[in-house]
């Protein structure tokens, strides 16, 4: 069992915006480890499914959706509700982060959220071209909105399990292979010296490099989604444009690839979905893979965060992606979904921790490139250890909400950050209060590379001078 430790105190009101998966199993993370008055604790959402288990707790409920209109009437008497700070934890679907984040500045309010998401309207516009519906123009507006506002009340973007504990494992990995590469270094202090520490490691890019083994204990029933989280993020998030940071190293822009016009130009888009289009990666026990290159904040912000730029250009940069093999279910739900024209099915379901029969989800950055080809650190979570770990939790839902654990705590410990991304954190503090709801977490070497065993019986553009060039990643 996990040692119940208090963390931190927390005196002022909590409003949880959303209960699904991930606000059920970060509420008893919060009122686990975190010292703090339940009569303060406010759960919003428009639906009621999940109400009882509010109500079990003797947390107050209120039964309703955040709009454009009508956010700021709800959210700010209940961040005055009572005397002290209040704290938001946004773990909705289509609330948007950048309007909580202003709201949440005006009542010197912390906040975390778990992804950059816009009000609903965003992920399906027709009206507007691909570039505008990419989270790297999401992003650029987080950027701006960071610049403008500067120091102030912490604002932790994105930080659920990717985006967020990801960022934390590719430092930690850098410094494993630093170690390993008997390359002698301290641990960075600046952003600068960290993208400086993965320059010299020879690190030519990142896959946030993910298998969801988790089985239902029944089959997908025809016309229905089935995940092991939210079905609304994933399907919104697999009908975005394919994303990635653009590596330096990158010698040939992959079919339908677009290079955005303005900002900081770390990313590239496809003209296609990023849930119907896959690329090669590799994980423990499981090895070579299939996975989607679907859209992640981190894909952009671990790009950005490691360019060594001389003289206003960029002179090394990683490419990163999310190369994601959800569990069978969502593969198989996928198919039937862009199978009719991309109509999403009549049913939606998220397995619940007791629906699911076995499985883990391993979830790690892949660092390649580099003079040992390839190291991965990541989480194995089994389900088994997650329900024995903590309430309401798949594998899955434990790796994102002790990460929201993770980010509350460093929020309290680093109140006037203003608004931060998970790379910016203290990945060691993190990490330490993460680690024991992840399950085995650790390091290994590969020497599988995307051209190894790779069968060429029709004409691809492959690259032979350099396995890791993105051409060879993406299956054409
Ligand atoms: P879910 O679909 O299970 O739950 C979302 C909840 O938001 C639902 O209960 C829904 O009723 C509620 N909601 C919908 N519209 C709302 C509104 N207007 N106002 C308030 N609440 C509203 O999703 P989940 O699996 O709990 O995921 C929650 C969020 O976390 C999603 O945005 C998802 O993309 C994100 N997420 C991030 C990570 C990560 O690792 N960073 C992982 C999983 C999920």
């Amino acid at each position: 069992m996990v040692d119940v430790k208090v963390y931190a105190k927390w005196a002022g009101p909590i409003v949880m915006i959303g209960f699904g998966s991930i606000g059920r199993g970060s509420l008893p993370l919060i009122l686990r480890h975190i010292s703090c008055d339940r009569k303060r604790i406010t759960v919003i959402d428009p639906s009621d499914e999940w109400k009882h288990i509010v109500d079990s707790e003797n947390i107050a409920f209120k039964k309703v959706g955040l709009t454009k209109a009508n956010h700021k009437k709800i959210l700010e008497p209940l961040l005055r509700a009572s005397s002290g700070q209040a704290l938001i934890v946004n773990l909705s679907v289509d609330v948007d982060s950048l309007d909580i984040m202003r709201l949440a500045r005006k009542a010197n309010a912390l906040y975390i959220d778990t992804v950059n998401e816009p009000w609903p309207g965003f992920y399906y516009n027709t009206k507007v071209d691909n570039a505008s519906r990419t989270n790297y123009a999401l992003r650029e507006k987080l950027v701006a909105l960071k610049s403008k506002m500067g120091k102030g009340p912490t604002a932790v973007s994105c930080c659920g399990a990717n985006p967020g504990m990801v960022s934390w494992f590719v430092k930690q990995a850098l410094l494993n292979l630093a170690r390993d590469l008997r390359i002698k270094t301290e641990i960075p202090k600046k952003r600068d010296d960290w993208a400086k520490l993965m320059k010299k490691l020879g690190v030519k890019g990142v896959h946030i490099a993910e298998r969801d083994t988790q089985r239902g204990r029944d089959p997908k029933k025809l016309d229905t989604f089935v995940n092991t989280w939210s079905v609304e993020g994933f399907i919104s998030e697999g009908k975005q444009p394919a994303e990635l940071g653009w590596g330096t190293h990158e010698k040939l822009m992959p079919p339908l690839g677009r290079k955005h016009k303005t900002g900081s130009k770390s990313a590239i888009f496809l003209e296609r979905a990023g849930a119907a289009t896959r690329v090669r990666t590799w994980v423990p026990e499981i090895g070579p893979q299939h996975g989607f290159l679907v859209t992640h904040n981190e894909a952009i912000s671990i790009s950005d965060y490691y360019t060594v730029k001389k003289d206003g250009k960029a002179i090394y940069r990683p490419t990163c992606h999310y190369a994601y093999h959800p569990c069978n279910d969502a593969i198989l739900s996928i198919a039937e979904m862009f199978g009719n024209g991309g109509k999403i099915q009549s049913r939606v379901h998220i397995l619940e921790p007791h629906e699911i029969a076995d499985g883990k989800d391993k979830l790690g950055v892949l660092l390649y490139g580099h003079k040992k080809n390839a190291y991965w650190f990541g989480s194995q979570l089994s389900i088994g250890e997650a329900r024995h770990l903590a309430p309401y939790q798949s594998a899955t839902g434990l790796q994102v909400s002790s990460a929201v654990l993770a980010g509350i705590v460093w929020a309290i410990e680093n109140p006037n950050s203003g608004i931060v991304e998970t790379d910016e954190m203290d990945f060691r503090r993190c990490l330490e209060l993460q680690l024991p709801y992840l399950g085995p977490v650790g390091g290994m070497y590969t020497d599988w590379n995307p051209l190894k065993n790779r069968e060429m019986l029709f004409e691809e553009p492959i690259d032979k001078k350099d396995p890791w060039q993105f051409t060879n990643v993406l299956v054409h």
